[in-house]
């Protein structure tokens, strides 16, 4: 049979070099990587058989073996599922198709140290044997083709790799590394078994190794031909809690996740009644780049009894939901299921349901333990805070940086769930930085009928916004909203608690009990008093404000802008129009300042409809706006300067 010589293609020459040339922080982790390869190809296997049970041949028993030959200086680590015909061997071994490998080597930096420890976070798939190995022999034969149909395949991690047909009895691959020079401490029963203790043990299959003896007289060990397994063989998630330490936990994050971070929560149910299923549910700590891509798929892999079904199974998560990541395993659906089933079964309902409120409780959970109670007692004794607290503090101030916005989208989409998103809120607020809606509740004024909120492009414009300034005179708190859902996510929440959430930027200002009749009176004298400069001012601005008024929400500011209650806000508008999508026209109110010398000159004024204008724009400045034609707004200022 001819041997052919195939080029990697270029991003995996790139790859081996690097993985070649560079130090390694760790490089046990190629174990982890071709194990895990070995243990997907099982799982291929599994489930093609479901529906062709004449691959399975002979070995229905799908397992790994990982050996070694101390002479040979080799690692080969063998298992029997799906195998590799040579087109799939010239494909999968020649080029990047994980997506894992890809963000890997999106991040790559160029600097050889930085890039190194990468490695060590990520893996990379098969190609992390090259960490090891000066040579791989990869010989497979897939499941369903005959004996005679087996490939070889060697590389040495350089530019390419030859393949060759072989004779091979057996269905499944082996790897082969032929280990250098340096790296022979592998060639270990011990240290490689604490490694697969350490990454793989979650692995579903038996990873089984040789047992040894010591042989006294050559003083060393042997190899017997017994073979055990060295992990513990059981889907982690099949485990009892009790059984599974959070290292165990931790690790299997980050191989079902590709994060490598420590997540900062788990759960871990076996949920019963009804539909039943296990649950492993993981909020890790950072968002992934393309959070916001709505259509990203959820974290979710399902399983049906132990056998792995589908990636990404959005119909287990709510979109907003779709920063968790996890396993769902259930006996409950059948082994065939697709995703166009999916979405009409009702126990997918009830298992979507189930992760729902077990995500709102986990961040339940994290939002009463994100701060200690205060460290002192009203007995003047200091509470003794246990590790475990501790380790809990700032973990949902984590999240909410991280994901908070995404779970705002939960409020628009899940009815059901709105009062318990609501309670999760945080926003910065006059008074504070993480404030709940609960949090603001408690503190209202006496007399304060409404939780205030401003919306704006930035926290600087919201704080210093015009509208604000009644509000800070009399010490209201008002929460500021700076999310580009904000005002959008707000809009299916209108009360909280039963009290009414009012923007500061829409509708009048009734500050109601807050206001004393003197005020009251006050404003309204000054309403009538000012109704003839008013009506010239809607006159002068009939093409740009819907109405003009008298206000009493400003202190400082001669005029700002708002709109009636359930408008959208002009920044909303804006924001939509920048996007390119469809806005309603919105013409504001001018709302003045009867008080401000600016506003007392309107009066008799020879430049009344330039000061007109002037107040309209500024108003639109101060807010974030621009006005319609700035090149006129110039010019009027410039001649009043004059
Ligand atoms: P990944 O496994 O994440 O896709 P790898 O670089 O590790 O990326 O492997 C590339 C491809 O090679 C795999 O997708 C798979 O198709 C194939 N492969 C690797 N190891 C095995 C194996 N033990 N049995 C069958 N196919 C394998």
């Amino acid at each position: 049979m001819s041997k052919h010589t195939h080029a990697f293609q270029a991003e995996v020459a790139q790859l081996l070099h690097l993985v070649t040339h560079s130090l390694y922080s760790n490089p046990d982790i190629f174990v982890r990587e071709l194990v895990s390869n070995a243990s997907d190809a099982c799982d291929k296997l599994r489930f093609e058989a479901l529906n062709n049970a004449a691959l399975l041949e002979d070995a229905p028993n799908l397992e790994v073996r990982v050996a070694f030959d101390k002479d040979a200086k080799t690692l080969t680590i063998t298992d029997n599922g799906i195998g590799l015909s040579e087109q799939e061997a010239i494909d999968n071994l020649g080029t990047i198709a994980k997506s894992g490998t890809r963000s890997f080597m999106e991040k790559l930096s160029g600097d050889q140290k930085k890039d190194a420890q990468l490695i060590g976070q990520f893996g990379v798939g098969f190609y992390s044997g090259f960490i090891v190995a000066e040579k791989i022999t990869v010989e497979s034969r897939r499941a369903g083709l005959k004996a005679e149909e087996g490939v070889r395949w060697v590389s040495g991690g350089t530019g390419d790799f030859e393949v060759e047909a072989i004779t091979r009895a057996q269905r499944g691959t082996s790897i082969t590394l032929h280990l250098r020079e340096d790296k022979t401490e592998y060639l270990n029963r011990w240290k490689l078994k604490q490694i697969i203790g350490r990454y793989s043990d979650h692995i579903s299959l038996p990873i089984l190794m040789q047992k040894e003896e010591w042989d006294a007289e050559k003083s060393e060990y042997q190899l017997l031909e017994d073979w055990e397994a060295v992990n513990s063989a059981s889907a982690l998630w099949s485990r009892a809690k009790k059984d599974i330490t959070p290292e165990q936990y931790t690790e299997f994050y980050k191989n079902l996740s590709f994060d490598n971070e420590d997540p900062l929560t788990w759960s871990h149910n076996r949920v019963e009644g009804g539909t039943e299923y296990t649950q492993l549910l993981y909020i890790p700590a950072k968002a992934p780049a393309d959070l916001w891509n709505r259509e990203r798929k959820a974290g979710i892999k399902l399983y049906v009894k132990r056998v792995f079904i589908m990636d990404e199974a959005e119909s287990l998560m709510p979109a907003y939901m779709r920063f968790v990541k996890g396993v769902i395993d259930t006996a409950d659906l059948p082994l065939n299921v697709s995703r166009e089933l999916l979405q009409e079964s009702r126990d997918v309902k009830a298992i979507r349901d189930g992760n729902t409120r077990r995500v709102l409780s986990m961040l339940e959970d994290l939002a009463k333990k994100n701060s200690l109670p205060a460290s002192e007692g009203a007995d003047g004794v200091t509470d003794v805070v246990s590790d475990e607290d501790n380790a809990m503090v700032g973990k949902y101030d984590a999240f909410y940086a991280e994901f908070g916005a995404v779970l705002k989208e939960g409020l628009g989409e899940d009815f059901a769930h709105r009062e318990r998103i609501a309670k999760l809120l945080r926003f910065a607020s006059t008074q504070g930085e993480r404030v709940s809606l609960a949090d603001y509740k408690a503190r209202m004024k006496e007399g304060q009928d409404a939780i205030y909120y401003i919306t704006a492009d930035s926290l600087a414009a919201a704080k210093n916004s015009p509208q604000l300034e009644v509000f800070k005179k009399k010490g209201i708190e008002v929460l500021l909203m700076t999310d580009r859902v904000d005002e959008w996510a707000l809009s299916f929440v209108p009360e909280f608690d039963g009290t009414p959430l009012q923007s500061v930027a829409k509708g009048a200002v009734d500050l109601g009990k807050l206001q004393d009749e003197g005020e009251k009176k006050a404003a309204e004298q000054a309403a009538e008093t000012f109704k003839p400069v008013l009506d010239k001012l809607k006159d002068s601005l009939k093409d740009k404000a819907k109405d003009v008024r008298v206000t009493t929400r400003l202190v400082d500011s001669p005029a700002c802008l708002v709109v009636e209650d359930g408008e959208y806000s002009t920044q909303l508008a804006r924001m939509l129009k920048q996007a390119g999508q469809q806005a309603p026209e919105i013409k504001p109110i001018l709302e003045v300042n009867a008080e401000h010398a600016l506003v007392k000159k309107l009066d008799g004024s020879a430049h009344f409809d330039d000061l007109a204008h002037i107040l309209f724009d500024q108003a639109l400045l101060a807010e974030g706006g621009l006005p319609e034609d700035p090149a006129a707004y110039v010019k009027r200022v410039n001649a009043l300067l004059a």
